[in-house]
């Protein structure tokens, strides 16, 4: 009892989230993201924002063990980060996440940013948009700015997190946000041929055979996420560029989420399709992340 209770001492916030830094290190893979890590679970513990932990002096014994406790826990076996506050930024969205969603990652950014170009380039004709695997809800509440989005999952459990996070980031969305249809199916079957403006998506495009070669954290995340559930990576797509090319009105585009080096595969698939006027999209690393392609 003793030991325990002298475990859980007030520590100079700066002292303590050094340390934590120095724990998370091994996750985290470099000191500055491992300083943002102890920064944003510490943040979470005292239910303050990261900015105003710099005026922080001393923590209280209760918030050191809360805090020491998440780290532990993020050591132990890499339990993300996201789940552990329930929480992670997507553009300028705080979304609510568990481990019924994937967690949202900035390159998936990238295909808000080429959607909003193509848009604002006025080349997508009027119509709503598609969000075919929605998970939290990201692109479909970013999509939602611009045009009245379905969004479909096959995940009954990842939609009610959707749920939750559309009746949040609506209730505070900016003037002129559209509707937000959430279902649940895995196929575009139910929705009319010639109908949307746009399909976006950001797939489970890890192959089969390499679930037991992602890091720790990943495998955290749901596996229907990551992995296509029937067949391989490149049938995944075939489907969706084929069903993309149905739904879409003349003129309308698919974006589409691609993993590393799956470029040309993808811009194949939508070729066969019928899909033109091709564009790869660069994410932050310089990565080949995003495919856009176009209905004639
Ligand atoms: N980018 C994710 C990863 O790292 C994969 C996401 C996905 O399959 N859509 O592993």
């Amino acid at each position: 009892m003793q030991a325990a209770r002298a475990d859980a001492v007030a520590r100079r916030a700066e002292d303590f989230l050094r340390d934590c830094a120095r724990a998370l290190l091994t996750r985290a893979g470099d000191p500055g993201s491992a300083r943002l890590e102890a920064e944003v679970l510490l943040a979470s513990i005292l239910g303050c924002s990261r900015g105003s932990l710099l005026t922080l002096d001393t923590l209280e014994p209760e918030s050191v063990a809360a805090c020491q406790a998440l780290v532990d826990r993020r050591v132990a076996d890499g339990y993300p980060v996201a789940y552990l506050v329930g929480r992670r930024e997507f553009c300028d969205l705080s979304l609510a996440v568990d481990e019924r969603v994937l967690v949202p990652r900035p390159e998936t950014e990238t295909l808000v940013g080429a959607f909003d170009s193509l848009d604002d380039a006025g080349v997508v004709p009027p119509g709503p948009v598609i969000d075919w695997g929605t998970g939290s809800g990201a692109l479909a509440l970013m999509a939602a700015r611009r045009r009245p989005v379905l969004a479909v999952d096959r995940s009954a459990p990842a939609l009610q997190v959707a749920a939750d996070n559309v009746a949040r980031c609506t209730a505070r969305a900016p003037a002129g946000s559209r509707a937000i249809l959430l279902c649940r199916g895995d196929a575009l079957s139910a929705v009319s041929g010639e109908s949307v403006a746009a399909v976006l998506a950001n797939p489970p495009y890890v192959e089969p055979g390499e679930w037991a070669e992602l890091p720790d954290d990943v495998r955290h995340e749901p596996r229907a996420a990551l992995i296509p559930e029937h067949g391989d990576v490149d049938e995944l797509y075939a489907q969706l560029a084929r069903e993309a090319t149905r739904v879409l009105l003349p003129g309308g585009w698919l974006l589409t989420e691609i993993g590393w080096g799956q470029a040309d595969r993808v811009a194949s698939c939508c070729e066969r399709a019928g899909l033109g006027d091709l564009r790869r999209l660069l994410d932050l690393a310089g990565v080949e992340r995003v495919i856009a392609a176009r209905r004639s």
